[in-house]
């Protein structure tokens, strides 16, 4: 595990999204990681619910992927894309665009085209997402707007994953982190997070970042005193013997905004 946490500025300078999508988000031997197609079949279920739906949904740490969106973009018109790095944005944009170079997702948008029930519509998605997503943008979720200096309307949905637990260094920050994103929710509207349990660092291309040690009921706790009501909460375990994380279980969950207090 690494000593230091991973400030955002490191993530920044030296988080290569090419280097990322090439280690967790490729075809190995023909095939995706166990750990991407749980996460899809995770993001699918919960994109299933009746009450997901609606106009806006925003991702909070995008990074350069589009994997956690694909469910998604059946059941929100509208997407926003934040994350804090330049060449991560740069990276999703390069997809969006459908410009030469960008990450090929092929595998992956036919996974989920395949849980959605007809692996062939694959094109037709890859369409879709790239015409819902209508802003990418930085963002700081350490920030009580993290989109500062734009205001964003609150969303109908916020999506995020894997980034709270590496953006926070510590519970407190996290749990901070939470009501920063939570302000990007409308009352009424839902959180849909994808958080690893038990993990200190994940490492590529000689590089290793911080993650913040977490267990179940403390991300549930930090959702529900964020101003949410769960909805619906899964963990599922890791493989053991990953050297590149020490993840121990994946926690996939959906929370619903209560209404303000007035
Ligand atoms: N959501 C993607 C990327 C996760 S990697 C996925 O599921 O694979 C963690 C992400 O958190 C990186 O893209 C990094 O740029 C972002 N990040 C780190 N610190 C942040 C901060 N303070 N505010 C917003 N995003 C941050």
């Amino acid at each position: 595990a690494p000593a230091v946490f991973t400030e955002a500025e490191v993530y920044q300078q030296n988080f290569d999204p090419r280097a990322y999508l090439e280690e967790f988000y490729s075809l190995k031997q023909g095939r995706l990681e166990a750990l991407v197609e749980q996460n899809l079949r995770s993001l699918f279920k919960m994109f299933s619910l009746e009450e997901l739906k609606g106009d806006t949904l925003i991702d909070v740490g995008c990074g350069p992927t589009i994997y956690q969106v694909l469910s998604a973009c059946e059941r929100f018109q509208e997407i926003i894309a934040l994350d804090y790095t330049d060449r991560n944005r740069q990276e999703l944009e390069k997809w969006l665009k459908n410009e030469a170079g960008a990450f090929d997702w092929r595998p992956v948008v036919k996974y989920v085209c395949e849980l959605e029930g007809d692996r062939e519509k694959w094109a037709e998605k890859e369409e879709k997402l790239r015409k819902k997503v209508r802003q990418v943008l930085k963002c700081d979720v350490t920030k009580a707007n993290p989109t500062d200096p734009v205001s964003l309307l609150p969303a109908d949905c916020v999506l995020s994953t894997l980034c709270l637990e590496a953006a926070s260094k510590d519970l407190p920050t996290f749990r901070s982190a939470l009501r920063n994103v939570a302000g990007l929710v409308k009352p009424g509207g839902h959180l849909v997070m994808v958080t690893v349990l038990g993990d200190t660092y994940y490492a590529f291309n000689n590089q290793v970042f911080s993650c913040l040690r977490l267990e179940r009921s403390e991300v549930e706790e930090a959702v529900e005193a964020a101003g949410f009501d769960l909805k619906f909460s899964e963990v599922q375990s890791c493989l053991p013997g990953d050297v590149r994380q020490d993840c121990e279980a994946v926690l996939s969950l959906v929370a619903r905004r209560r209404a303000a207090l007035t």
